[in-house]
């Protein structure tokens, strides 16, 4: 008989932002490394349906799955650790779980029963959990991380809903306390307190922890241990540290030296064996001594929310350890650029990258940061909004049509060098429905971006409404654009290049989503390349 999964269920205590999605996903590595297959979900306890339509100042990044779903940032760090394959399964809100409920109840699917939290909401919540194990390809872990933190009123039905599922028995279940261990400093303690608190409200609602990852500055004493083992609970081996590291893809080298698989494994029975990990650590790190330094500048307007471009940094970061350089990423406001053209200020770095976005706020500064990266030859890599400034920003220039615009920022334009895609047009809601998802793309050869993928047909996960508009692209391709990659049917431009210029690429995608340490993508691999080219050339120069 087929064996049936295990259940992770990571949970917070005490504060927020402790890193229980990296700690879950570096888990996830760990157990992946040990010969079994995970699926990872992250339950997220707002009222929102997905996080798309929220800002990236209050939720970070939208990161989009290779199915179009809308998902939490997390989801990105369950990509690049493990192998877990990420789709509508592997995220689940409040406001999802309430919509399904509520859309059976009109259906009439509760047959005249009052419909409550418990049960119909906890129901939809465990058959979340039991869809999302339904992407395991053999006998391995289902980790679910619960957002939130252990003591908030939203988390509740979630948390309610775990309590049930390892009391129906039907399949292995442990739970994982990600909780804060505070270093008072005028008093020279580690204080346990909080933690045993956090662990008490989750015992009153019947879940008992079985491991508990303690965040700390540096390390838990074993006087402490033995107190957090003795007052919350646990057996021996139940209590590891996570201490601050200054580089988050070390996350599985710590709980590895601690031996957490060795302890998650040995208590559903399963044996753990030697591994290596050698493999992660080289890439993830630069290992030549004295790398040269790229210094990249990126250009968006929420460069002040450190998690608003995550994917993007960490891609940046794949590929420099690829090329063999280190990164300084300089974040630059388009905002504080006025007409006088891209400041002294942000000039004079080995290459600019802009984002995707929305909205007109820090639009004409980063037009002049293209200007600049086109006049002055200095790499440039735009990503979906970047793109759309590329084309706007040669037709004005080159094309002389000064008044061209995307129909986002401007319906009146003359020129509206970037439109609504048509099937946009009757689109009312906001959530959900932007074009999302992979889709594919065939390259023309030679180009930039064929030269960097090696293949002429890919596919990239899109996150947007608007297009280059067609009706420009004889012109554009006559005046030294290149549309390098379209739809497999020839209809839309996915890549645009500048032919005259060592490496100017706007892609209509979001490469970064793909982006792993151990398989970077090979566009931001280009980039980092020709960004370190350039500071070399201009080196020589000086
Ligand atoms: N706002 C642009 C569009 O909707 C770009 C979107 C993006 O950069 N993700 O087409």
């Amino acid at each position: 008989m087929d064996r049936v999964p295990i259940y992770l269920f990571v949970t917070g205590g005490v504060i927020s932002s402790l890193g229980k999605g990296l700690t879950a996903s570096s888990i996830g590595l760990l157990l992946e490394r040990q010969g079994y297959p995970v699926a990872m979900i992250k339950l997220d306890p707002y009222l929102n349906i997905d996080p798309g339509t929220m800002s990236p100042y209050q939720h970070g990044e939208v990161y989009v799955t290779t199915d179009g779903v809308e998902t939490d940032l997390d989801l990105g760090h369950y990509h690049r650790f493990t192998n877990a394959l990420l789709t509508k399964n592997s995220s689940a809100t409040a406001g999802q779980i309430y919509e399904a409920v509520l859309r059976k109840e009109r259906h009439g699917e509760y047959l005249g029963s009052t419909v409550q939290v418990i049960p119909h909401v906890t129901d939809e919540i465990k058959r979340r959990l039991r869809a999302c194990a339904a992407q395991l390809k053999g006998f391995g872990f289902v980790i679910v991380e619960i957002g939130g933190t252990v003591g908030d009123i939203e988390s509740l039905p979630f948390l309610e809903a775990i309590r049930q599922f390892r009391c129906e028995q039907t399949n292995p279940c442990l739970n994982l306390h990600v909780t804060y261990v505070p270093y008072i400093k005028s008093a020279g303690e580690t204080k346990t307190k909080p933690t045993q608190h956090s662990v008490q409200a989750l015992r009153q609602i019947g879940i008992f922890p079985d491991l508990i990852l303690c965040r700390t500055e540096t390390t838990v004493g074993e006087e402490e241990r033995a107190k957090i083992q003795l007052f919350c609970n646990v057996n021996e081996n139940s209590v590891f540290d996570l201490p601050d590291v200054d580089l988050i893809y070390d996350v599985p080298l710590v709980l590895h030296r601690q031996n957490v698989e060795a302890a998650i494994l040995g208590r559903v029975g399963l044996k753990e064996k030697p591994v290596d990990l050698s493999d992660w650590e080289q890439a993830t790190r630069v290992t030549k001594p004295h790398p040269p330094e790229v210094r990249i500048g990126v250009v968006g307007k929420y460069i002040k929310h450190q998690d608003a471009y995550k994917s993007l940094y960490e891609a940046l970061y794949h590929a420099s350890c690829k090329v063999g350089c280190k990164l300084k990423i300089e974040k630059l406001d388009p905002e504080t650029v006025d007409h006088d053209g891209f400041p002294k200020a942000f000039r004079g770095l080995d290459g600019y990258l802009i984002p995707g976005g929305f909205g007109t706020r820090g639009w004409e500064g980063k037009i002049e940061a293209a200007k600049y990266c086109r006049e002055d030859k200095v790499p440039y890599f735009g990503i979906c909004l970047g793109m759309q400034i590329l084309a706007v920003e040669f037709a004005r220039d080159v094309l002389g049509l000064k008044k061209a615009n995307s129909s986002e920022m401007d319906l009146d334009s003359p020129d509206p060098v970037i439109s609504l895609l048509s099937e946009q047009k009757q689109v009312k809601d906001l959530g959900g429905t932007m074009r999302l998802g992979v889709y594919p793309c065939h390259l023309a050869k030679p180009s930039k971006a064929y030269h960097a993928y090696g293949l002429e047909d890919v596919g990239e996960r899109h996150r947007h409404r608007y297009e280059f508009n067609n009706l420009y692209k004889a012109d554009f391709e006559k005046n030294g654009a290149r549309i390098s990659g379209t739809s497999p049917d020839g209809s839309l431009c996915e890549i645009m290049e500048i032919a005259d210029h060592p490496w100017m690429v706007g892609v209509q995608f979001h490469p970064e989503f793909a982006s792993k340490p151990i398989a970077p993508h090979p566009l931001f691999t280009a980039f980092i390349q020709a960004s370190l080219n350039h500071s070399k050339a201009r080196g020589q120069k000086a």
